[in-house]
């Protein structure tokens, strides 16, 4: 919350466009930046001399009259779990330390075509899976407003980038909340699409039914901008779904009249939501009213479940997608006792974190025969009912209201040690997840000193439009970051 107003993605576009600012000093000040706050421990890779010869090949193609793009000289973090052509891809895991990508995820290469350009990798909790970015294997980041606490995660390095002004835009994935619960730590915007809404093609699977790539900003409309230049069908991924893409989202207006929001209170207001997250939510509900929207208090009868049905679906996938670290194909091999199965036994047994491991026996469990109806049956059925609630709350009302976490950024080492706490700062983000539907995390106005508080909004399937219209007149209200120019 401190230094110079940061600017957005597109002012920095506008600028590289006019000629104002030049490609390769836009990522020179971000690679400054980047330098000066290694502390935040934000990236695991900074790919320095690759994004400026991009910055300077775009200047001269500039000077030879080619247009910059959307992005032009914007620099872009990446989330370590997206692939990115010759430049390592980790997962914040030793198993796949040192493994190269031969090909660019679909939403980096649409992103790069639109002229971002890529200054480095960030850190993040195991193949995705935490809420505190405590579970890299390759270190802790620090929140940018106090070195003590947790950015959030699994995104937690791209929210800090953001956040701290290293970069206007970095790309995150969010399989039960990894972009929002980070973006509403850190005080800045995070959005996860629609299910199908973009590509999952090199994005390293977590839970496929579930994992969808997100961007984290400092404002509505550059996290629109983002949906909007790389969402869309794709040849390499069946699930990216064949809807047109909304265009011109950045520059959808705020307006709230006319507005329909169903505003989540009970659930909102349960044990455990801490008085300013409550207060968070309120005061959006009250601005939405103020400025014309019909605000009305609703219900989600299923919601309670979502925790448990997100436990066994997304265990049981991280299972599954997770069997191919053996060792033969990617990243580190561990010699180990006799045979292959030996090595396999050493390659996964030295590869994984702790966390990364208890999932995978979990997800194994809930799978095994004769408990696979039990528990995996169950909860997929279950998942259809919330999915179907939530759709019918998205037929009355344009989006629903309710806070991004219970929480704000907590202690480094306050729940690494207890698992449960720690899935419990997602209780409200794995709603949409598990409905395939769009939301928003958006910060609330804070007092000087006191640590950002993120209010959620949840828009109905492929209703982006109408789900950032919602989070525009939120912003325009003061739900916006810090020092945003
Ligand atoms: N925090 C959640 C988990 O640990 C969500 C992670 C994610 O969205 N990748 O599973």
């Amino acid at each position: 919350m401190s230094g110079a107003p940061t600017k957005t993605a597109r002012a920095i576009a506008a600028a590289v466009q006019t000629g104002e600012l030049s490609a390769e000093s836009s990522i020179e000040q971000a690679l400054e930046a980047i330098a000066r706050r290694g502390g935040l421990g934000a990236f695991l890779r900074v790919d320095r001399d690759r994004a400026l010869a991009a910055a300077r090949a775009q200047d001269r193609g500039r000077a030879a009259g080619r247009d910059p793009g959307p992005l032009g000289g914007v620099p872009l973090a990446i989330k370590d779990n997206l692939c990115t052509r010759g430049l390592a891809t980790s997962c914040g895991s030793r198993i796949l330390e040192g493994w190269v990508p031969p090909y660019d995820a679909t939403a980096v290469e649409r992103l790069a075509a639109a002229g971002a350009i890529v200054v480095g990798k960030t850190n993040c909790d195991e193949f995705g899976m935490g809420s505190s970015n405590e579970n890299s294997a390759f270190g802790p980041v620090a929140h940018p407003e106090d070195p003590e606490r947790v950015p959030g995660g699994s995104s937690g390095g791209s929210a800090a980038a953001v956040a701290a002004g290293l970069v206007p835009l970095a790309l995150g994935s969010d399989t039960g909340g990894s972009v929002r619960q980070p973006a509403s730590f850190c005080g800045i915007v995070g959005l996860k699409p629609t299910y199908g809404r973009v590509s999952r093609w090199g994005l390293v699977a977590f839970a496929s039914s579930l994992d969808q790539v997100g961007p984290l900003a400092r404002d509505v409309r550059d996290a629109a901008l983002a949906l909007e230049l790389m969402a869309g069908p794709d040849g390499r991924d069946a699930t990216a779904a064949a809807v047109p893409v909304p265009r011109g989202l950045a520059a959808l207006e705020g307006d709230p009249r006319g507005l329909r929001i169903g505003f989540l209170r009970d659930l909102s207001e349960r044990e455990g939501t801490e008085p300013a997250v409550r207060a968070g939510v309120r005061s959006a509900a009250e601005a939405l009213a103020a400025g014309g929207a019909a605000v009305e208090e609703t219900t989600l009868e299923l919601a309670e479940y979502a925790l448990p049905v997100y436990a066994l679906l997304a265990t049981a996938e991280a299972s599954s997608n997770l069997a191919r670290y053996d060792g033969v194909r990617f990243g580190r091999r561990t010699e180990g006792g006799a045979g292959p199965r030996g090595m396999m036994e050493a390659t996964r047994g030295a590869g994984f974190g702790p966390e990364v491991k208890r999932r995978i026996m979990l997800g194994t469990f809930a799978l095994s025969a004769g408990y696979h109806d039990a528990y995996y049956g169950r909860a997929l059925r279950a998942r259809a009912r919330l999915a179907a609630e939530l759709d019918a709350q998205l037929a009355r009302y344009d989006a629903l209201l309710l806070p991004t976490s219970p929480g704000v950024a907590f202690r480094r080492g306050e729940r690494a040690g207890d698992p449960l706490a720690m899935y419990l700062s997602d209780v409200f983000t794995v709603v949409a997840s598990l409905g395939g539907h769009p939301a928003i995390s958006l910060p609330a106005p804070r007092a000087a000193g006191a640590l950002p508080v993120g209010v959620q909004l949840i828009g109905p399937r492929f209703g982006e439009p109408l789900l950032l219209r919602a989070a525009l007149a939120l912003e325009e209200r003061g739900f916006a970051a810090a020092g945003v120019a």
